[in-house]
């Protein structure tokens, strides 16, 4: 799992990747950018020159064309000044005369007013402006100063625009007329000119001009405009400024495009080209920026998706190779340990402590399936507790553990395995009730040659030999045990076949009355007719089988196939009263399961279970009560094999009602010479015939042990003296040849 740092690290590690991938195409964006804007700036600044200038190219050309018209009309002016000059005594019909003359000339005159001596005393044209006749200059306030600044400079002096008496507006030139005679100069009056305002802006351009235009003149403050042509405030707008000085009069003229500044100024081709050329530049730079992102980012998603599939595999090779239950690794586990162990260059061995729960089996039919997950839960924390740190344990099946573990003493491998049985025999807490489960463990290790793939097997019969001597102990590997165990491995694994292949046959030892010696019933007792080794007795093979839990199949062999032999008995007119047929206690307590019996064919009485003393009658589950009631509801006698050996009570076993007691051979057999065994059969003898329970004496090897058993009691002889162990077939004959033989059968 990466950490959150890592996690980190990995997410930074990203982001600046992915701002490596465009740093070329922002240093070009950046770089464009600066081009653009600093070429934008200056093509900006270059044509609003261009526009300045050409605004003043136009101011000046309407300053001139301005100052053309007043010169004109002033110059028109002066030609009937110099007419009066000459003819000083003109009347007003030569005035008259004069002033249409001049008038005729194109120009912005449209008035002219003769003032002898400051008075005005004609008009021309007269229609319209007869009012401004008798005007005296030198009363008149507004005209006032002007008039006299025209006298006392002898120059020309322009006014305006001033309202015109005559109504409207005007500009106003006054000519001082003097008249030279010889040396002395006489002011004769003014002649004024009224210029027609309206006339002169439009013949001067100012009309038709592009140009918001402003024209001025000197104030008598330097601060304050005196704006008579125009808005003034176009003289905010960083308008371009042309002068006009005619001597007689300055104005300023100051003009801004009518639309403003820049707005002609184009840029936006400009800036479609320039941002085309940029584009030209950055865009495939993004491209390429874009795609090593995409690329990056495809791998980035790549390396996740790799990771994810690298931690799902790590976790599934986790899962593989651990239980699920404990957390302890398995059974797969351990073959790539056993494995890899080739591979190893140390010299040290390795052991192998298979460990087997000892009552598991009997924690998890009473305590249910968590108690028995609890119990496996604890033992393999207990383990953890008990193991070395480079030991490993591991779970490799139902309750089996194994314990690998390193090191050069072997004496130190059988010490664990004392110190894990040891720790596992504490009971376990399952839903607060104490179990005692306990363990029993088998230690093998590497020998000379280092071969490790038998250790595993070597511990496995170690353990095997372990819960052979008793369980919850743990028993060491060794050559001898290996031979024996590898036998009773092969000789169980036979077992298996033979029963598969019905090799396993009853043999029938009769059983006879003990006064008539008529045959009052048979015993069945199981034999292995090998195809090798001929018939086996049960002591070459039982204790195996029951080992393998086959002891429960071995039963109900033997009952199936006796029930059909007294049958084919029957059949052939051969009447056996009873036969009997060994239970061993796992399968009594399967035979809780009624239907198996009632589906047996039998009569009543005629069957009888000899139960083994030694199966603990005390303290039975329900299950076993119920089993015992059941078969004796089914008509089935039962008999208490090998009486007397045990150490069951006696009133327990009372308890149970059962039909007959069989005396143990070990007893039966000493009684012709011990006297004391004889006792004891006669003590037994009297139980039974207490508690109305028939006496069977086995092991009756001579017919001085039949007489014996007689005379104390017995009621059934079984034994060598009478007739051995033999085969449907055999007893058939048997039974024939004393028959014929006119002793009594039954
Ligand atoms: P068991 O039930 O006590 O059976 C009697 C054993 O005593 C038999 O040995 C029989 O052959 C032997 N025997 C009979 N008469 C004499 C005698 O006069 N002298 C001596 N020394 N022995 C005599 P077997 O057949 O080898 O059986 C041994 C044991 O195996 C049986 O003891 C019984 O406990 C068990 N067994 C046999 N067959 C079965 C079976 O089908 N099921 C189960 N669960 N156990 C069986
Ligand atoms: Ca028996
Ligand atoms: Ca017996």
């Amino acid at each position: 799992m990466p950490t959150s740092l890592e996690k980190l690290l990995h997410e930074a590690g990203t982001y600046l990747g992915r701002r490596a991938t465009f740093a070329p195409a922002i240093l070009a964006t950046v770089v464009a950018l600066i081009v653009f804007v600093l070429a934008d700036h200056q093509r900006q600044a270059r044509l609003n020159a261009d526009e300045r200038a050409e605004v003043a190219e136009k101011i000046t050309s309407l300053a001139a064309r301005l100052q053309t018209n007043l010169i004109g009309d002033i110059m028109l002016l002066q030609g009937i000044v110099a007419g009066i000059a000459v003819n000083p005594t003109m009347d007003e019909a030569e005035y008259a005369r004069l002033s249409a003359q001049v008038l005729q000339t194109p120009s912005q005159l449209k008035i002219i007013t003769a003032a002898p001596n400051l008075v005005v005393r004609w008009v021309y044209p007269t229609h319209g402006n007869e009012k401004v006749i008798g005007l005296d200059y030198r009363t008149d306030k507004q005209q006032h100063d002007g008039a006299m600044a025209a006298r006392n400079s002898h120059n020309i002096v322009l006014v305006g625009p001033i309202h015109l008496v005559q109504g409207g507006e005007g500009f106003i030139a006054r000519t001082p007329v003097y008249i030279t005679d010889g040396r002395a100069q006489t002011f004769w009056g003014l002649l004024s000119g009224v210029i027609d305002v309206e006339k002169l802006y439009s013949d001067s351009g100012l009309t038709t001009t592009d140009l918001d235009i402003a024209i001025s003149s000197p104030a008598a403050s330097a601060n304050a405009k005196n704006v008579f042509y125009g808005d003034a405030s176009i003289l905010d707008r960083d308008p371009m400024f042309a002068s006009l000085d005619m001597g007689y009069g300055r104005w300023t003229i100051a003009g801004t495009p009518k639309s403003g500044w820049g707005s002609h100024n184009n840029m936006t081709v400009f800036r479609l080209a320039a941002g085309a050329v940029c584009l030209a530049v950055v865009a495939p730079m993004l491209w390429a920026g874009s795609l090593a992102r995409s690329r990056q980012k495809t791998i980035v998603k790549l390396r996740e998706r790799e990771s994810d599939l690298m931690l799902a595999r790590q976790d599934m090779e986790y899962q593989s190779l651990h239980d699920p239950l404990t957390e302890l690794p398995n059974r797969r586990y351990l073959d790539r340990l056993l494995a890899s162990e080739y591979l190893r260059p140390e010299r040290t061995l390795l052991s192998l402590i298979h460990v087997d729960l000892d009552a598991f089996k009997e924690v998890n039919d009473s305590r249910g399936h968590a108690g028995g997950d609890t119990v496996l839960r604890v033992t393999a924390s207990r383990l953890r507790d008990v193991i070395g740190p480079d030991d490993v344990a591991m779970r490799i099946g139902g309750d089996e553990f194994v314990i690998a573990t390193r090191g050069d003493n072997p004496k130190a491998f059988v010490s664990l395995a004392h110190s894990i049985v040891r720790e596992l025999s504490t009971p376990i807490l399952v839903d607060g009730v104490e179990c005692k489960v306990g363990a029993s463990a088998g230690v093998a290790w590497q020998r000379e040659n280092g071969n490790v793939a038998h250790l595993l097997g070597n511990a496995d019969l170690a353990l095997y030999e372990a819960k052979r001597q008793g369980r919850g102990q743990a028993e060491v590997f060794t050559r001898k045990l290996g031979d024996a165990a590898r036998a009773t491995k092969k000789l169980g694994d036979e077992i298996e076949a033979a029963i598969e292949r019905n090799e396993l046959v009853p043999y029938f030892q009769p059983q006879f009355d003990v006064n008539t010696h008529s045959i009052v019933g048979v015993e069945a007792l199981v034999r292995w007719d090998h195809p090798e080794r001929g018939i086996l007795a049960p002591a070459q093979f039982l204790s195996v089988a029951e080992e393998r839990g086959w002891s429960s199949a071995i039963d109900r062999l033997v009952l199936q196939r006796s029930l059909f032999e007294l049958t084919r008995w029957d059949a052939a007119g051969m009447y056996v009263p009873r036969i009997s047929v060994n239970v061993s206690a796992q399968r009594l307590v399967e035979l809780a399961n009624r239907w198996e019996l009632s589906s047996l064919v039998f009569q009543r009485g005629r069957l009888c279970f000899e139960l083994l003393e030694s199966i603990s009658f005390e303290g039975q589950s329900a299950a076993f009560q119920a089993s015992i009631q059941n078969v004796k509801e089914l008509g089935i006698d039962i008999e208490i094999d090998d009486f007397g050996t045990g150490h069951a009570s006696i009133l327990s076993l009372l308890e149970l009602r059962p039909r007959r007691l069989k005396i143990d051979r070990q007893i039966v057999m000493p009684i012709t010479q011990s006297t004391s065994q004889r006792r004891l059969v006669s003590s037994i003898v009297e139980i039974g015939r207490s508690q109305n329970i028939e006496i069977v004496a086995e092991g009756v090897e001579t017919m001085e042990h039949a007489s014996i058993l007689r005379d104390l009691g017995c009621h059934v002889l079984q034994g060598y003296a009478f007739a051995r162990p033999m085969s449907s077939e055999e007893f058939m004959r048997f039974y024939e040849a004393r028959k014929q033989a006119g002793q009594h059968v039954a």
